[in-house]
């Protein structure tokens, strides 16, 4: 699992967190599908941004994540 700092466009100034299993996240971002979250505090679900999923992109491919 992927353990992600989120945070709810409903919910701004409250970082959550989230996970996802890391074969699926890759294959969502290789597909270009929208990645939904539920945010672990407040219980929202939207999905990430392009530029959120940019980002876990980035550091999935350096070894950050
Ligand atoms: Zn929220």
């Amino acid at each position: 699992m992927v353990a992600l700092v989120i945070r709810c466009p409903q919910c701004p100034g409250l970082d959550q967190g989230t996970s996802v299993p890391r074969e699926r996240l890759k294959e969502m971002l290789a597909t270009g599908e929208d990645i939904t979250v539920i945010g672990s505090k407040c219980g929202h679900t939207w999905p990430l941004s392009e530029q959120e999923k940019g980002s876990i992109h980035k550091a999935l491919a350096t070894g950050t994540l």
